[in-house]
């Protein structure tokens, strides 16, 4: 339910709906907006008409039912764009990202953090390139026991050793609930896989992190499960979520996935919050890289996360798909020409 206030009620007023709603056992989620302040409540579904009562207290306008089963991801609750902000403050650094509502992003990097000189060129390569985030697996979660797992802290260290040196933020994933403080420790954002997508326990865990979460839609997931995973998320108050569209499993067998780029626009008529696409693991195959990423910015993505490694042929993961430096020097530069032509701006 949304109790809508009305335009000139107090801070008291307020407050009082604020305390009856988690006196009813329900989550309070306020927009305190120019206008008016709206309050998502979350929480039993059966027993949500307990709330319709709310209506007699000083200050509300209306109660009204969310219709849509992602509450705090969907436009009912939210109408403007959710733009996240990154701070370089954190670590000394004199920077600011926004994602989101026309700011666009470039997150770039290889599939997984190898070896310290692999990373330290990769960030000198995508950042000179334009990337402004720097993508890098430092735990990786492998089809295969036997593939190469990742480098773990160690990785984290010298994705911050990259950070350092580039100015690059760092978006790393994350697999495991207990190691969230861990990776929060290191990373400006976490990544949530798509074979995590579903992982409820790790979506509460992201959720009580005050990090940015990059949340991979699962390769067999709808829209509408991604949704709802990203719920899990907010639901913890962490309002920060960025939705990946990475591909999906279909009969089509000559790339990877298919990339479902209909879920970018899709996505943005029900939601407010950014979403990017992984042309990468989109499509498995390097030369497809490129236009599925102009498309993807020219079908409203607010940003992308590339592949890119310094020697793809000798890449422990994902070499296939990884573009080369000066590949993704090119997919840049035509990706910037679709952005300016829609007056949208990239970093
Ligand atoms: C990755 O980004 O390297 C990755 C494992 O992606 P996904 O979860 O989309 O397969
Ligand atoms: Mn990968």
């Amino acid at each position: 339910m949304i109790v809508v206030m009305n335009q000139g009620a107090s801070p008291d007023q307020i407050d009082r709906v604020l305390s009856r709603v988690a006196e009813l056992g329900y989550q309070a989620h306020p927009i305190r907006g120019e206008q008016r302040t709206v309050v998502a409540c979350v929480g039993d579904e059966r027993g949500k008409f307990r709330l319709q009562g709310l209506e007699v207290l000083d200050g509300v306008e209306s109660v009204v039912p969310i219709l849509k089963p992602f509450k705090l991801a969907g436009v009912e609750w939210k109408r403007e764009k959710t733009v996240i902000a990154i701070d370089g403050a954190r670590w000394g650094l004199d920077r600011r990202l926004t994602i989101g509502n026309n700011h666009l992003v470039v997150m770039a990097g290889p599939c997984s953090v190898e070896t310290r000189e692999q990373i330290l060129e990769s960030a000198e390569k995508v950042r000179r390139a334009g990337a402004t985030v720097l993508r890098g697996g430092a735990f990786k979660p492998r089809s295969s026991p036997y593939s190469f797992q990742g480098l773990e802290e160690e990785g984290l260290k010298l994705l911050a050793e990259a950070r350092e040196r580039t100015g690059l933020f760092v978006v790393t994933e994350v697999v495991t609930p207990a190691d969230v403080p861990l990776v929060a420790d290191y990373a400006d954002l976490l990544q949530v896989g798509a074979r995590n997508m579903q992982n409820y326990a790790l979506l509460k865990e992201v959720g009580k992190a005050r990090r940015p979460v990059l949340l991979k839609r699962g390769m067999a997931s709808t829209i509408k499960d991604l949704l709802l995973s990203a719920e899990y998320v907010m639901s913890q108050g962490n309002y920060d979520v960025i939705l990946c569209e990475r591909g999906i499993r279909t009969f089509e067998d000559y790339t990877r996935n298919t990339c479902d780029l209909a879920a970018v626009p899709a996505l943005h008529e029900l939601s407010h919050l950014p979403v990017v696409v992984d042309p990468s693991h989109g499509t498995g195959v390097r030369s497809l890289v490129a236009p599925m990423a102009k498309a993807a910015i020219a079908a409203g993505a607010d940003g992308l996360i590339v592949e890119v490694h310094p020697r793809p042929e000798e890449a422990y993961s994902d070499g296939a798909q990884s573009l080369r430096p000066e590949e993704f020097e090119q997919l840049m530069a035509g990706v910037r020409r679709i952005a300016l032509a829609e007056g949208r701006s990239i970093g």
